[in-house]
């Protein structure tokens, strides 16, 4: 069983085999980081996490780069109206963006290269396309802008399906009257007074944002990749112009295996600034939590869109509180110490495991299908409710199965870098969300509880029985089991 990829390019699932055995060479385009990154902008980051993560568990030694664009009129504008440096606007974002991918508890990449770092292998990068007559030089007021010449490379348009007839109009954002054709991009342009700019052959200027991956990836990993990844929104024209620069600069087939992921929506609504729905990824992180946000991204397949709407986001903190529940219960179980072995396992839990290390395999080799994943852990989850959740006294049976739900989701869940949280502490924090939702909050709970085993230990059975009836009214379980009572938040 091999890994399958679905390729943006031939726009089919291909078999996934790597340019040299055994190591994958992989480059996703990162941030621009002239502001805290919106919320979708972290699909890329979680995913591909995933993508490098499962890549390693087949046996490759992959190296990962992911780039800061730290050069941009965005982070210039940006530094004209916050009155400092460009370098200082770049510098602290992406601090900022390093902070919120640790608090993810995403693995640090192989490479976070920066444009400012690579500015003389770009200038050198430009200088070879001129040369191979791929790009030319146009005079401005300014100094010189180099463009690259689309209709020098034969395969323009291949990535996005794109005719290159068709592009006659061309953006009116960037209407330069001398460049030869209308899709001509520019890969050096001359720099306005009082902006950050580099000494080159053509005068002072600064790279134009494509060139920069080209040149990173070059560098780097090489003229050729194995795995190209980036956000949906980047294929044209990021990446259509990255593959005209680097099949023109080296004459090699670029890229493999083009991986994109999707987009995010609000409400049915797509995140822009004119709707003013905007949302940080640090906002959310800090409104709800990392382990809430990957779930959020990685319960959906990563080529579809996911609602980022305040229903969505509930159904999906309750469908996490209820493996946190059952971890938790779990490491309850666990700690009381019983005997047990493999033999004490049922044999409908033992038909489950059997079948699950394949097919948790089969559904990453998928083109990483994780909705097919979750479906396994929820098989998991029923599983180990049906045999654990009751009441009774804990048996060697409930500590073997407590034992294998345990391991399993975790051992997983690492992979994906979830459900790695402390159980006990990390459901009391889901739990105080959902009872915030329902307008409880937690010593109300606790109160009708304490009320409830006082009537209990009194022997006053009806009113135990009523305050019980009035907390699930509330949307509140009551356990009682043999280390006490204990309540959870209805899910
Ligand atoms: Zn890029």
């Amino acid at each position: 069983m091999s890994l399958k990829i679905y390729n943006t390019q031939t726009r089919t699932k291909e078999e996934f085999t790597p340019l040299n055995e055994g190591q994958v060479k992989l480059y996703v385009c990162g941030p621009t980081v002239y502001d805290f990154l919106h919320v979708g902008n972290f699909r890329g980051a979680i995913f591909f996490n995933l993508v490098r993560n499962w890549l390693e568990v087949l046996g490759y030694n992959v190296t990962y780069v992911y780039n800061y664009t730290d050069v941009d009129d965005k982070i210039i504008n940006r530094s004209n109206q916050e009155k400092v440096t460009s370098e200082e606007i770049a510098e602290k974002y992406i601090a900022e963006f390093e902070k919120d991918y640790q608090s993810l508890k995403l693995r640090p990449h192989s490479k976070n290269p920066r444009v400012t770092e690579h500015m003389d292998d770009i200038i050198h990068y430009i200088s070879d396309l001129i040369e191979k007559k791929h790009a030319y030089v146009i005079s401005t007021d300014l100094g010189s802008d180099v463009y690259y010449d689309v209709k020098s490379y034969k395969d323009y348009g291949k990535l996005s399906n794109k005719n290159i007839d068709d592009m006659l109009t061309g953006s009116r954002a960037e209407v330069n009257q001398d460049k030869h054709h209308a899709a001509d991009f520019a890969l050096w342009k001359s720099a306005k007074p009082g902006e950050p700019s580099w000494t080159s052959p053509w005068g002072k200027g600064r790279p134009g944002w494509h060139i920069e991956c080209s040149v990173m990836s070059h560098c780097l990993l090489g003229d050729q990749i194995d795995i190209h990844g980036g956000g949906l929104d980047l294929v044209f024209p990021h990446h259509e112009n990255e593959i005209a620069q680097s099949e023109g600069h080296s004459g090699k087939t670029f890229v493999k295996y083009w991986m994109h992921n999707n987009m995010l929506e609000f409400g049915n609504q797509k995140m822009s600034k004119s709707l003013g729905n905007i949302r940080t990824g640090r906002s959310f992180i800090e409104e709800f939590n990392g382990e809430i946000l990957k779930i959020m991204m990685l319960s959906h397949h990563y080529r579809s869109i996911i609602d980022f709407s305040e229903d969505q986001i509930h159904r999906v903190i309750g469908s996490l509180a209820k493996f946190y529940s059952a971890l938790n219960l779990a490491e309850q179980i666990l700690s009381t110490g019983i005997e047990f072995s493999q033999t004490d396992i049922p044999k409908k839990f033992k038909q489950l495991m059997e079948g699950s290390e394949s097919r948790f395999q089969e559904a990453l080799n998928d083109d990483f299908n994780t909705p097919e994943v979750f479906a396994l852990f929820y098989e998991y989850l029923k599983s180990f409710n049906a045999l654990c959740a009751l009441p009774g006294k804990v048996s060697a049976q409930k500590m073997a199965v407590a034992d294998a739900f345990t391991r399993f989701i975790k051992e997983k869940g690492k992979i994906m870098a979830l459900f790695q949280e402390n159980a006990y502490e990390y459901l009391r924090v889901l739990d105080d969300m959902l009872l915030k939702k329902s307008g409880l909050n937690r010593s109300e709970v606790d109160q009708l509880v304490s009320q409830r085993i006082e009537a209990r230990n009194n022997k006053n059975f009806e009113e135990s029985d009523r305050l019980r009836d009035q907390l699930n009214e509330m949307g509140i379980s009551v356990m009682d089991r043999p280390d006490g009572t204990v309540w959870e938040v209805q899910k």
